[in-house]
């Protein structure tokens, strides 16, 4: 049998818990790059304020009605976008 000291089993359990926090890290990363989703159209989220419907409006409409109860949805212009 291999005798080992305290320190250097410490040592051991150390870099086997930092070997599996890399592995789950580098897991996450590639989970993420994988299954990462982007709206690439055109098209804006609108959210209805009275019946909470959410629907998609052209680019360049700031004001239409939403499709469920004909409320007039204002969009807001958002910071950086
Ligand atoms: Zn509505």
């Amino acid at each position: 049998m291999i005798a080992i000291d305290y320190v250097t089993a410490f040592i051991i359990y150390l870099f086997a818990w930092l070997i599996t926090l890399a592995i789950l890290w580098a897991r996450e990363i590639w989970r993420l790059k994988n299954y990462d989703w982007t709206l690439s159209s055109k098209e804006r989220l609108c959210h209805c304020d009275n019946c909470h419907f959410a629907f998609l409006i052209k680019h360049g409409e700031n004001i239409t009605r939403c499709p469920r109860c004909n409320e007039m949805c204002i969009m807001r212009k958002r910071r950086g976008l």
